[in-house]
């Protein structure tokens, strides 16, 4: 476990990132439908499931983080 501090940063930097990306509201990074439910959470990311594709994603996904280990506040 990491101490709580840290998880409460990256927990308000992963609900920034989801704001911003998904300003214009969430649709799928593979197919670019809005037919796309939540479906539960991926660490402190927020996971979808898109409805055509039968795929999952996240906040991270398609984004310069999805390959990082690097936390979020960096
Ligand atoms: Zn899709």
């Amino acid at each position: 476990m990491f101490p709580i501090k840290t998880f409460v940063s990256e927990r308000r930097a992963a609900t920034l990132l989801q704001q911003v990306r998904w300003r214009d509201g969430v649709c799928c990074p593979h197919c670019r439908s809005e037919s796309v439910i939540w479906y539960g959470s991926y660490r402190v990311f927020q996971r979808y499931r898109c409805k055509n594709y039968d795929r999952t994603f996240n906040d991270q996904t398609g984004t310069v983080f999805e390959q990082s280990s690097v936390e979020l506040r960096k």
